[in-house]
């Protein structure tokens, strides 16, 4: 399983239903190991403790409601399957995005082949064309996200370029940027000075998000 392809509330039931389904399990084996597991990897201590090999299920001897409990060395804690659901991965933010952008680089230059004419929308200038997301491309993965886990690792292109591995989450993304995202030309100058907590006012192309 690839959990990067699973939203947060999918892997949220599919926690509760294995739960349920299993009951109390002093030690999991196969598959249900294996998920916990990955679930486990998830929680953000978990680069501190490490994954355990002994994962059970027990109810909890005061509030007697399910936990899952992992074996480590220094002794059997609970885990809290909400941290592990809703990992954060502020380590990777960058390489997400570096890794989206570039996952869809073949997008901006079907667009860029697509222009007859290069030149800049806002002052004309022919030097130094570049591509320009009007809907900002960081509100875009901003929406893309919503309800969706970041992948937790990512694969280099033939230029070994940090990109998505191939997988639902990469198609959905290109089909999400394909349909969402909106293009003009800009010159490097007005590119640059755009101000990014603003949304343009001009857009001559007509292409208002
Ligand atoms: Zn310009």
């Amino acid at each position: 399983m690839y959990m990067a392809d699973i939203s947060k509330t999918a892997l949220k039931n599919k926690i509760k239903m294995t739960i349920q389904a299993l009951g109390v399990t002093p030690s999991l084996e196969g598959e249900h190991l294996d998920f916990f597991q990955e679930v486990i990897a998830r929680h953000p201590e978990c680069p501190k403790w490490g994954v355990p090999s002994v994962i059970g299920i027990r109810r909890n001897p005061v509030y007697y409601s399910m936990e899952v409990f992992g074996v480590w060395p220094s002794g059997t804690y609970p885990v809290s399957m909400d941290k592990c659901v809703n990992m954060k991965l502020p380590s990777n933010r960058a390489d997400m995005y570096e890794a989206m952008r570039n996952s869809i680089d073949d997008q901006i230059l079907a667009y860029r082949a697509s222009c007859d004419e290069h030149v800049c929308v806002f002052c004309k200038s022919i030097e130094r064309i570049e591509v320009d997301h009007i809907i900002l491309f960081s509100e875009l993965v901003k929406q893309f996200m919503v309800d969706r886990t970041p992948p937790t690792s990512f694969g280099r292109n033939r230029g070994s370029a940090i990109v998505l591995r191939p997988s639902k989450f990469c198609d959905e993304w290109r089909a999400f940027h394909g349909e969402n995202a909106t293009f003009r030309l800009l010159c490097r100058t007005c590119n640059g000075a755009r101000n990014v907590n603003e949304k343009p006012s001009v857009a001559s192309d007509g292409q208002q998000p």
